[in-house]
């Protein structure tokens, strides 16, 4: 195993976004703890992606569960000996208007969208802190700026954890831990499959790179965001839509 490997936990990471980023991570020898309430999956992922000299381990988790984040942590430190990139990237869409939406959909999107995030910087960061150093992105969404009708759970839910992003960073500099978030547009995945089968031909003409993003896309700048060019960044919320929103008339 290399000595000086990084070592980061990636949540949500056995699909779409999250698995992209763990893919990418493990190209450059950062070592991968996969994140994700399917035990077979998170297996199989971790499998996939570890390789002898840079290794990747699979720790099945629900994010919304303060139990299961404290192990997943301690597990990971108890393994490599310290955690150093946190990428909290699980999520869930519960689209409904408002008078449909059920008190359990909304509760479960603030509680994995938001709790979960929380509860992973918390235990996370108390790592961190003792070695002076760390790197936390958030996965949030262009919706945490500009939802649509249907969307006031998840929007909400991204909405805070920019709010949350901007407090945890000015929280923990002063430790040397950035804290970024990353808000995609429409990025081709699992998630929004549904929608985009609905909906492509009135997204397209609103993106000015005139293409639907892929989870590549969110995983080169979350790369970025780790790497020393991005060591005095913190506190920012970066937009990864193809220019989606940037203007009112494309
Ligand atoms: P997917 O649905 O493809 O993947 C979501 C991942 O999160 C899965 O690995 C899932 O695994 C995991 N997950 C969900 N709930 C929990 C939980 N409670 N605990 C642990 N893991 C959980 O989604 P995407 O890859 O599209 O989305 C990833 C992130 O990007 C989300 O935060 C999403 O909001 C954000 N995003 C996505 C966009 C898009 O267009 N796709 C646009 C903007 C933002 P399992 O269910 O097995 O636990």
């Amino acid at each position: 195993m290399k000595i000086d490997a990084k070592v980061a936990v990636v949540t949500g990471a056995t699909r779409g976004i999250g698995l992209a980023v763990a893919r990418r991570f493990h190209e450059v020898d950062i070592i991968v703890v996969i994140v994700g309430r399917d035990s077979g999956l998170v297996k199989k992922i971790s499998d996939e992606i570890g390789t002898s000299d840079i290794p990747a381990i699979g720790i099945t988790t629900d994010v919304r569960k303060p139990e299961d984040v404290e192990r997943m942590v301690g597990t990971t430190v108890d393994k490599f000996g310290h955690l150093d990139i946190l990428v909290n990237n699980a999520g869930i869409i519960r689209d409904n208007i408002i008078f449909n939406t059920s008190l359990e959909d909304w509760t479960d999107v603030i509680e994995t969208n938001l709790t979960g995030p929380f509860l992973c910087t918390k235990y996370a960061a108390k790592e961190m802190i003792l070695r002076k150093y760390g790197r936390i992105i958030n996965i949030s969404s262009i919706a945490g700026e500009r939802g649509g009708a249907g969307q006031s759970s998840y929007a909400a839910s991204k909405s805070g954890l920019n709010a949350f992003t901007r407090i945890a960073a000015v929280e923990l500099g002063r430790k040397n831990i950035t804290v970024n978030a990353i808000a995609p547009g429409s990025i081709q995945t699992q998630m929004s499959d549904d929608l985009l089968k609905k909906s492509r031909k009135e997204i397209l003409p609103r993106i000015p790179l005139k293409r639907i993003g892929k989870p590549d896309d969110v995983a080169g700048t979350a790369l970025f965001l780790t790497s020393d060019e991005a060591a005095y960044v913190t506190g920012q919320i970066l937009y990864v839509t193809g220019g989606l929103g940037v203007t009112y008339k494309v």
